[in-house]
C-alpha cells in the first residue's frame, strides 16, 4: 500500500534524517505530498526533486523566487510563508512528521492533526504550548499522535502492552549536555559555541543549547506530562550521561522497564514510522561489554534552575506552557545573539513566568490557536523588554 506522507521542518535534523529513512525504502512505498523548510532553499528542492514532492514550502516569504528558480522545471509546486505551510498541512496525508523548530510548528501540528492519520510529533513545542488543543483535535479527528523525541518513544514502546493504570512513575534520562560537571561560575561565561557542543548527540543549533541549560528536559517534562497524563510529581528526570537508555517506566509492582538504544534519532523516527509493526533499521547495535557500564546521577535543579521552573508550569498548568516556551525562545535568541549571559536564560524565563504565569494558568480550556499565539507575543516582548533592561536600555533591534 502506498502511504500519503508529508514532512514539515524536511531540513532540518530530525526532517533530514526521516527523508533518509524514505529514501532507503522502496519507492512505491511512499507518496511524498508536502515538504517544508525554511531558509535551506537549495536543500529543500533537492529533496522536493529527490523524493518527487507535490508541493515544497518555505517559511519565509522572501524566498519564493529562489525556491520557484531551484524546482523550475520539476514539477513541484512551490509556496511560502506560515498560511501556505499550514495550508500543506492541511492537505491529507497518512503520515506527517511535525520537526519545525519552535512554536512555529504548533499551526502545522494543529492542521495535520486535524485530517486524521498519523501524526509524528517532533515538535514537542507543540504539546508544551496546547497540549489539551492537540489532544483535543487528535481525538475528534481520529489522528494517531506518536512521540518522536527520543525519551517519548521510549517511554511510549515501554508502555506497548501494559495497561496504563498500571504506570506509577515514569523516569526521562538527560545527558547532562556539555556542562553536567560546570560549576555555575563556569555555566555563567559559557559561550553560544560551547553550549551548541552535545557530548551524545547530533542535534540542531537551538535543542543542543537547550540541552546545555536542561531547557530541553524541562519542556520534555511537560511534554510527558501531556502525553502519559501522571501527575508531575510522578515524572522524574535523571542524569545518564551515556544516553543508552532513554527513558524508564515503573509499574504499580515495583517493576521497571526501561528502553535503549543508540544515541541516534533514525531509532524514534523509524519507530514512529512503521508502528505498529517494527521493520529493521540501519543502526549502530550496542554492544554492552563495550559500554562496560551505564550511569546515573541525581539532576541538580540549583545548577539547572530550568528543571525547577518546568515543575512550576506543570503546577500552574493551563496555558503556562505556552508562556515557558516562548520566555525560552526569546531567552534562546539573547543569547545566541550575544544579548545575555547563559545563567540569564533562565532569570529570563522566571521573570516572565512571574508575570504571566498565573494568568496563563488559569486559562482553563475552551482556547484556540489564536489565544496561545497572543500569549506568545505578550511573553516575547516582556522576554525582550527584560533583554533591553539588562542591557541599559539598549533596544532589541
Ligand atoms: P533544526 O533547527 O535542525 O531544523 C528546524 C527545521 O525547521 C528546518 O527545516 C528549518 O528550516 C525549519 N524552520 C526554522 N524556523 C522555521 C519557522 N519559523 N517556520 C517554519 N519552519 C522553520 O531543528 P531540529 O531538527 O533539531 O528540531 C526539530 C524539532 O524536533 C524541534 O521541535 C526539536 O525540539 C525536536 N527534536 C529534535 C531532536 C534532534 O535530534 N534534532 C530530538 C528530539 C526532538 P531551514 O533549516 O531550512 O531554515
Ligand atoms: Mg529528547
Amino acid at each position: 500500500m502506498t502511504r500519503r506522507i508529508s514532512i514539515f521542518g524536511a531540513t532540518g535534523s530530525i526532517g533530514r534524517t526521516t527523508v533518509a529513512l524514505l529514501e532507503a525504502r522502496e519507492a512505491e512505498a511512499y507518496e511524498v505530498v508536502a515538504l517544508s523548510g525554511g531558509r535551506n532553499i537549495a536543500l529543500l528542492a533537492d529533496q522536493a526533486r529527490r523524493l518527487g514532492a507535490r508541493i515544497a514550502v518555505t517559511s519565509e516569504p522572501a524566498c519564493l523566487e529562489a525556491l520557484e528558480a531551484a524546482l523550475a522545471g520539476s514539477g513541484v509546486r512551490a509556496a511560502a510563508g506560515p498560511e501556505a505551510l499550514e495550508a500543506a498541512a492541511a492537505e491529507p496525508v497518512d503520515w506527517t512528521m511535525s520537526a519545525v523548530i519552535g512554536a512555529a510548528g504548533l499551526p502545522i501540528s494543529l492542521a495535520a492533526a486535524r485530517h486524521g492519520g498519523v501524526l509524528a510529533l517532533a515538535n514537542k513545542e507543540s504539546l508544551v504550548c496546547a497540549g489539551a488543543l492537540l489532544k483535543q483535535v487528535c481525538a475528534s479527528a481520529g489522528t494517531t499522535l506518536l512521540p518522536v523525541d527520543s525519551e517519548h518513544s521510549a517511554v511510549f514502546q515501554a508502555l506497548r502492552g501494559e495497561r496504563i493504570e498500571s504506570l506509577e512513575r515514569i523516569v526521562l534520562t538527560a545527558s547532562g549536555g556539555p556542562f553536567r560537571t560546570w560549576s555555575r561560575e563556569q555555566m555563567r561565561a559559557a559561550t553560544p559555541a560551547e553550549a551548541r557542543t552535545h557530548p551524545n548527540w547530533e542535534m540542531g543549533e537551538r535543542i543542543s543549547i537547550d540541552s546545555a541549560s536542561m531547557f530541553n528536559k524541562a519542556l520534555e517534562l511537560i511534554e510527558a506530562r501531556e502525553l502519559f497524563g501522571l501527575p508531575p510529581a510522578r515524572i522524574e528526570a535523571v542524569i545518564h550521561p551515556q544516553s543508552i537508555v532513554h527513558a524508564l517506566v515503573g509499574f504499580n509492582d515495583g517493576s521497571i522497564i526501561a528502553q535503549m538504544g543508540p544515541s541516534d534519532m533514525t531509532g524514534p523516527i523509524g519507530h514512529a514510522l512503521d508502528w505498529p509493526e517494527r521493520r529493521p533499521l540501519d543502526v549502530d547495535r550496542l554492544d554492552f561489554a563495550a559500554l562496560g557500564r551505564l550511569d546515573f546521577e541525581p539532576a541538580d535543579e540549583d545548577r539547572f534552575p530550568a528543571l525547577r521552573l518546568a515543575r512550576e508550569v506543570m503546577a500552574a498548568g493551563g496555558l503556562a506552557g505556552a508562556v515557558f516556551n516562548a520566555a525560552k525562545e526569546t531567552a534562546l535568541d539573547g543569547f545566541i545573539g550575544g544579548r545575555i549571559g547563559f545563567l540569564d536564560m533562565a532569570t529570563l524565563v522566571e521573570h516572565v513566568l512571574n508575570e504571566l504565569g498565573a494568568e496563563a494558568g488559569a486559562v482553563a480550556g475552551g482556547y484556540g490557536l489564536a489565544d496561545v499565539m497572543a500569549l506568545d507575543r505578550t511573553a516575547r516582548r516582556l522576554g525582550r523588554a527584560w533583554v533591553e533592561t539588562q542591557s541599559g536600555g539598549l533596544p532589541w533591534t
